[in-house]
């Protein structure tokens, strides 16, 4: 590097630090703070006093550690195309994934679910990600005994 290019590096950085004072992450405890800024909370779930195998059903729904086909075909070792993971409980000839089982399956066991637990869908979502706002609601507990019982017949 040339003397008038490490000239030019310094004349940069003391602009910079005339500009912003301070560079950044160079105060004490700066970077403490961004660790406690981004620090991740536990999701709802597992904060709450649920059995373990309810719990656990829905940390499967979330990390896609189930067995619906959409993941299941996934993993094997000639990966099926996305399209053709077709939910083999009814035959709406569409991708198994977690919203169609969840909430659109027509299935005679799935729709008795849906019955069965019908407080989970009194506010039925009107966005695009209908499965992340139910996944979402207040009833944690009511959640995971469906998603359980939804993860276990279409095992
Ligand atoms: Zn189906």
């Amino acid at each position: 590097m040339s003397l008038s290019a490490l000239q030019n590096l310094l004349l940069v950085l003391v602009l910079l630090l005339l500009h912003f004072g301070v560079l950044i992450g160079s105060q004490p405890g700066w970077w403490d703070n961004q660790k406690h800024a981004t620090k991740p909370t536990l999701p709802s779930h597992l904060r709450h006093n649920i059995l373990n195998h309810l719990s656990r059903a829905l940390s499967r729904l979330r990390l896609s550690g189930h067995n619906l086909n959409v993941e299941l075909l996934r993993q094997q070792q000639h990966r099926v195309p996305y399209e053709l993971r077709i939910c083999t409980r009814c035959n709406w000839h569409c991708v198994q994934d977690e919203e169609h089982v969840l909430l659109d399956c027509p299935s005679a066991d799935l729709a008795n679910l849906r019955v069965k637990h019908r407080q989970l869908f009194r506010s039925p979502s009107r966005n695009l990600n209908r499965l992340r706002d139910f996944i979402s609601q207040a009833d944690t507990k009511g959640l995971a005994l469906y998603v359980h019982e939804c993860l276990e017949y279409c095992a």
